[in-house]
């Protein structure tokens, strides 16, 4: 069985734990591989090689960064179809989504590689006699970033292109169920000439992470990850003296006016609630019809939602493919049991779905629950499958009222053909990104990305101007070269004359 080591250090080296995790294709439910669980003593192997490398890489030219940065981009473009064709088999997403993945994660090397205008510093002359003013910026040392399942490529690339850029030095500690991209990641890393010792990938569970929040060395942690992990993973972080944007869970509501293009919102609906078997963080997972149009609305979503071709994710003809594990599987379909149980109208059921060829892959069909209660289990929890809740609201004010009590606030969308009605919208949403007949507002790499609320622990949002400044720390200097002229005691506080 095909083993998945670390990266430390520009080269593969063997786990030497002897735990490993397994690593299924999703598609077929078998175990095709297992990844190495990183010990204490190898965690603090990458963090030392690390340090070493952040001696040169800290101080190494932008020109010489941003030589790295283009050729890495260039790399990641020949060899897209090959990641997406490593996250589809041990994540399961179709291929056309995995490589839309590797897209957005390409956006953030190409951010990257602007990194001379991005960390361009202020300059102010004469702010008082003979006083010039300068604030630069500068790397913070060994940072750590660690990542979910559900984007394995696109995630770490919102995380180590911007923190190398800046100057730092990287460990990776992936999702331990699909970690072969991240590997990759870094290979081609090397390939495009970054130095040994700058991207390590240290592969693992709650003992790699835990090491990482506690090492000494780690000036900074980025996580991304469910709700209770990045709490703790902020909590643990600060007790450690150490810079934490840790990004959590979500339950993203899209609310529809009844002046909206009902087929068009029917239409998004699907692509953003179902694309990835409804485990993307960004997902919408509640739908609130305002008004008249529940009815009409749920029927075009319900006769699209049955359409919609369901198979592995190497199939071409695929529209959507197996969920991440049969535990998480069996877990998301009882939420549409307990739906029905709590007063929820199941319309499309797809629980105790098979896909011919492949009955032991861990599918699952869509599901459609309307009128869902909000107090049933399915609105309350973040369920991370193919389940779309629809939950009707009489005016405007009460559905903005159920989106602002949710515990999370990480995306959400309106649709509308009014233009007032949307503006009111984007000011009075507590979410963090807000899409206007756009489901899944992900910002475009040179925006941050971050939530409000519960999806987000932490000061800064991810990638963009926060990625900047969340993997720099500022620095202030005030010059005076004195005219002897001016020489003399004085002591009473500074003052600018
Ligand atoms: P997860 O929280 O289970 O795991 C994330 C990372 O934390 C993994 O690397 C894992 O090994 C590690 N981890 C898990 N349990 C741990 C523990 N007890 N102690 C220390 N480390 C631990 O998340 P997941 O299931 O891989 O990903 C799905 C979740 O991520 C969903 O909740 C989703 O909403 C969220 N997510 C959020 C965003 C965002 O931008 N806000 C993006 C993607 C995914």
């Amino acid at each position: 069985m095909k083993t998945i080591n670390h990266w430390i250090g520009g080269k593969a080296v063997d786990g030497a734990s002897g735990r490993f995790g397994p690593v299924y294709n999703p598609a077929t439910g078998a175990q095709e591989k297992q990844v190495a669980f990183a010990t204490v003593d190898e965690v603090d192997a990458a963090v030392a090689t690390a340090k070493a490398a952040f001696e040169t890489w800290g101080t190494a030219s932008l020109a010489r960064r941003t030589a790295v940065l283009f050729k890495y981009r260039e790399l990641l473009d020949a060899h897209r179809d090959e990641i997406a064709e490593l996250i589809t088999a041990e994540h399961g997403k179709v291929h056309s989504d995995a490589l839309g993945e590797v897209a957005r994660g390409m956006e953030i090397v190409e951010l990257a590689c602007s990194i001379p205008q991005l960390v361009k510093g202020e300059l102010s002359t004469q702010v008082s006699t003979r006083v010039d003013v300068a604030a630069i910026r500068q790397p913070l040392g060994v940072v750590a970033g660690i990542t979910p399942f559900n984007f394995p490529a696109m995630v770490p690339m919102w995380m180590f292109p911007v923190a190398i850029a800046c100057g730092n030095t990287f460990v990776l500690k992936p999702s331990e169920k699909d970690p072969s991209a991240s590997y990759r990641l870094a290979e081609l890393a090397a390939e495009a000439g970054l130095p040994d010792g700058v991207l390590n990938v240290v592969q693992g569970d709650k003992v790699a992470v835990d090491r990482l929040l506690e090492h000494p060395d780690i000036a900074a942690v980025s996580f991304v990850g469910s709700t209770p992990i990045a709490k703790y993973i902020q909590l643990k972080g600060i007790e450690h003296g150490k810079r934490v944007q840790a990004l959590g869970g979500a339950k993203n509501h899209m609310l529809v006016l009844p002046d909206a293009d009902l087929d068009y919102a029917a239409d998004q609906a699907i692509n953003a609630a179902y694309g990835s078997a409804g485990e993307r963080c960004m997902a919408v997972s509640v739908v609130v019809a305002v008004g008249d149009t529940g009815d009409e609305l749920v029927g075009k979503i319900a006769e699209r939602a049955r359409g919609l071709k369901i198979g592995p994710g190497n199939d071409a003809a695929s529209e959507m493919g197996p969920l991440i594990t049969r535990e998480h599987r069996d877990k998301v379909a009882s939420y549409v049991d307990s739906a029905r149980a709590q007063g929820a109208e199941v319309v499309v059921d797809g629980t105790g779905y098979t896909v011919e060829g492949h009955e032991n892959g861990f599918f699952l069909g869509v599901s459609l629950l309307d009128k869902v209660p909000v107090t049933a289990d399915a609105y309350r929890e973040e369920i991370f499958g193919p389940v779309l809740c629809v939950v009707r609201a009489e005016t405007y004010d009460d559905a903005i009222a159920l989106i602002n009590n949710s515990r999370w606030g990480n995306g959400t969308a309106i649709f509308t053909r009014d233009g007032g009605a949307a503006r009111r919208f984007q000011l009075e949403v507590q979410a963090g990104m807000v899409g206007v007949n756009v489901p899944i507002p992900v910002p475009v790499g040179y925006h941050s990305f971050g939530g409000w609320k519960d999806s987000l622990f932490g000061d800064h949002h991810i990638y963009g101007n926060d990625g900047i400044a969340f993997y720099t720390q500022g620095k202030v200097i005030t010059t005076r070269w004195p005219d002897p002229a001016d020489s003399g005691i004085n002591l009473g506080f500074p003052s600018n004359t």
